[in-house]
């Protein structure tokens, strides 16, 4: 569903079986014609066994890093701290990459204890003060400010929702299944992004599932992907509002609005939802079953198990 990848690995896929890109290749190919499985995937990863608990963020990353760089490329950005003493001198600059931007869910911005994904998503580039840093030119330890920005903005932008959090309180792993806020867009300073894909997770620490909900960058439908099953979600998420509601978004997608016809097909979207006079929907409906008995869930290794 992420077009750019999959032409990605198509292309650019050498004959070496031990490489993910040569087993996500030839899953992509089959799934065109005919239903297919993910054992040879699983197999690269080091999956055993797929009713234990995982970590969708991390595979998801774990993939990235085994692909070919010029595959992985489209989710990559980078990042720039840059630290100033309370003069104004440089004292540290640091540009590093991600593939995934953490919001820390703190804070929820309104009554109902919603957690905003774009107040969130601000709060990330918000500079930051230490104190004690030591400045080579000033001689001396000051108070720094630390700020953050994106320097090279990704083709396709990943935020991961920190649900899974190490409580001191409890001294164990909890789930935060606080309500998020999650906007159809999103603005940095030289793009637009528009939401296509989430990645949910229904159930608690210990044994949940995981299913998503894409746009195809065709298409403006949404579909839900529930294990082997597809389906169209009835409504469209954004006819008539600029956001939705959802306590198991766990992964969003961003993809970047730059070449025409992206900025086309979305165009297209919100003239078509103008239209339109059906109540807002929520992601919620039709979302997935959950499986206790499988402990087919999160960033839970052990050590993460409630106690
Ligand atoms: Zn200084």
């Amino acid at each position: 569903m992420t077009k750019d990848f999959r032409e990605a690995v198509e292309s650019h896929c050498g004959q070496d079986q031990k490489t993910a890109d040569f087993h996500l290749k030839n899953l992509f190919k089959t799934l065109k014609t005919s239903e297919t499985h993910t054992k040879d995937i699983l197999s690269i990863l080091g999956i055993e066994n797929v009713y234990k608990q995982r970590d969708a963020a991390e595979y998801f990353e774990s993939i990235l890093s085994m692909v070919n760089p010029y595959v992985s490329k489209i989710f990559k950005g980078h990042l720039k701290h840059t630290t100033r003493c309370s003069e104004g001198h440089v004292t540290s600059d640091k540009t590093g990459p991600f593939w995934t931007l953490p919001l820390s869910m703190e804070n929820p911005s309104d009554s109902n204890k919603t957690y905003s994904v774009r107040e969130g998503f601000k709060e990330f580039f918000k500079s930051s003060t230490v104190s004690g840093m030591y400045c080579d030119q000033c001689n001396e330890k000051t108070d720094s400010t630390i700020a953050c920005k994106m320097e090279h903005p990704p083709e396709i932008l990943t935020l991961l929702l920190k649900r899974f959090e190490f409580d001191y309180h409890r001294m164990s792993y909890v789930k935060n299944d606080c309500c998020v806020d999650v906007p159809h867009t999103l603005r940095t300073k030289n793009c637009d992004y528009e939401l296509y894909a989430v990645v949910d997770h229904v159930g608690s620490l210990r044994g949940g599932h995981y299913t998503a909900k894409i746009k195809p960058y065709d298409d403006h439908n949404w579909y839900v992907f529930d294990d082997s099953y597809v389906t169209q979600l009835n409504s469209k998420p954004f006819e008539q509002v600029e956001s939705f509601r959802s306590q198991s978004a766990y992964l969003l997608m961003y993809r970047k609005l730059d070449s025409p016809d992206r900025q086309m097909n979305h165009a297209t979207d919100h003239k078509s939802s103008l239209g339109d006079s059906t109540p807002p929907c929520s992601l919620e409906t039709g979302a997935s079953r959950t499986r206790a008995e499988e402990e087919r869930k999160a960033p839970a290794p052990q050590k993460r198990q409630r106690q």
